[in-house]
């Protein structure tokens, strides 16, 4: 039941938000000795009530912490130790900050949520009272406290001195209901959230909310990937550690955002404030509004250049008036924005992985939504900064945004192309590894569905997506460019990679499919390549090509004069790429794989064409075709898709300051080394 009610909880986006809200449940569980002890189970930090199982609950020996209640204070690193020092299992999850207000509290059903309702009220000029008119006499309303020992003291005190009441609210922050079990809970914060609801709705100026006509002012997506593959590019930075940090983009423009872009509290909307300082840790205290998204690029980039230095200096100035006294050796986070309103476009999120993006964006969505419900109620007054900032930087908040792990290529969204064949997939796998946000490509629908089916199955699926399309048309490549910006926010890397065999000697050679081979082997990269240009440009935070090429560059083969020419050709279109990207740091190189056999579970297209007659001209089975090949190099390995991946993640990493070369992964063949 427990579990049940905080699915319940946690899947109502008015209730909590990713990770907002806690719950606990209070069970009498016999130790190792026999003996009875009340443990509490409350909610772990970094777990979600919308999919949490029983592994989200660590168990905490109540009594332990009830003794604590005595006390003055409790700083935030002794309270952290104390949840964790009183738990009973050493591999749990550390309980919420929140952990010790569930202790004190002595119901055996705690709930606990951050409605969008209450924060609507709470945020009014005259809130408190509001809060107390909207939901009756039973409800005791206490002021805003950073969360943590002083919060959970409060909150306590005040059931005290009410123990009729039948719920808790704290101002600007949320809602506690309780009960002898899980119905009783969950019910009061349906009935008290619902309370809420309809006194908004009874009180509200509807004439301020009617709509706008959006019709006349939607932005083209063409023009909304501009703005948000420079929005991704200014707002990068270089860390502490020298890295570039880069961000991933979410894009929400459903009809009221687009409407609340336009209105005239706009611009109010973005720099008011959080609705609760809990939503600081991932959109900032602030949004930066942008008035209209110009026609030239260089326009755009000055306009946003300009929106996040502003920001910036914006963020330093606060960190800096805030960190003072006894909290003035905290480390400021990074001062780049996260959330954008973009007139006639909505909602631009940015964060450190897809996901991130995805929350914030979530946030942002409920606080416009909130504030504008606030405006016409009368006006919104949220906290002020003091409290933003003690949340900000409260080291167990910090603490909750878990690390982002430090691995090559964090931050860096790859295009793959020919992604369903054997040497996409291994690139693909590879970069997902490294770290990788990837896009794979290919015009092979059904294999490249068992190719996502198959990585999706192995990393976060947030962190792939599949795009169909056919790279020798250019303007459905620049279109494909357009859908990878507005899924991630942009392109770091390009991996061409697609192509296609044929067998035969000139002198029998079908003049159309020669062409058809041109088309795709050259054509094909040279539309990639061209088409992703002006994104990376507009992001100004350089980037990489990996071209695969092949070995036949340097050491072609008779009977395979299509191939051989357009590969050749499609290497030196990317040594000429690398002359003319420099300036803008871009790096472009070239991988020359020879003989890579797919897998079991996804085979290479080229040798399922190629493979049979080879073996004729042979003599030999599948295995012996392998193992001639393997025989043929210095090294006598077989080449694996997994080795073109990890030289395309080498040169992604940017380990060498390398560009215009050509890395044979072939085992070493004499013949075809880059001379
Ligand atoms: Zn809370």
């Amino acid at each position: 039941m427990r579990i049940y009610t905080s699915h319940l909880i946690g899947r109502n986006l008015a209730l909590v938000l990713h990770g907002g809200g806690n719950t606990s449940v209070k069970i009498s569980v016999p130790d190792l000795l026999g003996k009875e002890r009340i443990i509490l189970f409350v909610k772990g930090s970094g777990h979600d009530l919308a999919s949490i199982g029983p592994n989200g609950f660590p168990g905490l020996i109540l009594e332990n912490l009830m003794r604590l209640r005595n006390l003055e204070s409790l700083s935030d690193e002794e309270m952290a130790n104390q949840l964790r020092i009183n738990c009973i299992r050493a591999d749990s999850p550390v309980a919420s900050i929140e952990g010790f207000l569930h202790a004190f509290l002595p119901h055996k059903f705690v709930d606990h949520s951050h409605a969008d309702a209450l924060l609507v009220l709470a945020n009014q000029p005259n809130g408190r009272k509001l809060v107390e008119k909207a939901l009756g006499p039973n409800v005791v309303v206490i002021p805003y406290f950073k969360p943590g020992f002083d919060l959970s003291k409060a909150v306590a005190d005040a059931y005290d001195s009410h123990p009729s009441a039948e719920a808790i609210v704290i101002m600007h922050h949320g809602i506690f209901t309780y009960g002898s079990d899980a119905e009783t809970a969950y019910s009061m914060m349906i009935h008290y959230v619902n309370k809420a609801e309809r006194f908004i709705d009874e009180y509200i100026d509807r004439s301020r909310l009617v709509g706008l006509d959006i019709n006349d002012s939607k932005i083209q997506p063409n023009d909304l990937a501009r703005l948000v593959e420079t929005i991704r590019g200014a707002s990068s930075f270089i860390n502490a550690a020298g890295v570039r940090q880069r961000f991933f983009v979410e894009v929400r423009n459903q009809p009221e955002l687009v409407k609340a872009s336009l209105s005239p509290w706009a611009e109010e909307l973005c720099h008011s404030g959080v609705m609760t300082p809990d939503h600081v840790t991932r959109t900032k205290n602030v949004y930066v509004f942008v008035d209209q998204i110009p026609d030239e690029d260089a326009e755009l980039k000055k306009k946003i250049d300009t929106h996040v230095s502003d920001f910036r200096k914006n963020y330093d100035r606060y960190f800096e008036s805030q960190n003072s006294g006894e909290k003035s050796n905290l480390t400021k986070l990074d001062n780049s924005p996260r959330v954008f309103l973009v007139a006639g476009a909505g909602l631009v999120a940015l964060g450190f992985s897809v996901k991130w993006a995805r929350i914030a964006a979530d946030i942002a969505e409920h606080t416009i939504r909130g504030k504008l419900l606030a405006m016409a109620m009368g006006g919104y007054r949220p906290l002020p900064e003091n409290h933003v900032f003690d949340l900000e930087y409260m080291n167990l908040q910090q603490q909750k945004l878990e690390r982002t792990e430090e691995i090559e290529l964090q931050g860096q969204i790859a295009v793959v192309t020919g992604a369903a064949g054997a040497i996409g997939f291994g690139i693909a796998d590879c970069l997902l590894k490294a770290g990788a946000v990837v896009a794979l490509t290919d015009l092979d629908e059904t294999r490249l569905n068992k190719v996502v089916e198959i990585l999706s199955g192995k990393y976060d699926p947030t962190r792939l997506g599949k795009f169909v399309f056919d790279i020798t048309d250019y303007s459905t490549v620049e279109k494909a460019m357009v859908e990878i910006a507005l899924r991630f926010g942009g392109i770091d890397l390009v991996v061409p990679n697609a192509g296609i065999a044929y067998v035969s000697k000139i002198e029998d050679m079908d003049p159309q499919r020669f062409t058809q081979v041109m088309e795709v082997n050259l054509g094909g990269v040279f539309n990639i390549i061209k088409a992703a240009i002006p994104a990376m440009k507009r992001q100004g935070t350089g980037g990489n090509i990996v071209l695969i090429s092949s070995k036949n560059v340097f050491d072609p083969g008779a009977a395979f004069g299509a191939y051989s020419a357009s590969k050749a050709a499609a290497h030196q279109i990317s040594r000429i790429a690398s002359l003319e990207l420099a300036e803008m740091g871009i790096r472009v190189n070239m991988i020359n794989p020879d003989a890579v056999f797919g897998t079991e579970s996804v085979s290479s297209k080229l040798w399922d064409y190629i493979g049979p007659d080879r073996m004729k001209s042979r003599g030999l089975d599948p295995l012996g075709l392998k193992e001639y090949y393997r025989q043929r190099n210095l090294l006598k390995v077989s080449v694996l898709a997994e080795h073109v991946g990890n030289a395309v993640v080498f040169f992604a990493a940017e380990k060498t300051p390398t560009t215009g070369a050509t890395l044979p992964v072939d085992g070493g063949v004499p013949a075809a080394a880059p001379r």
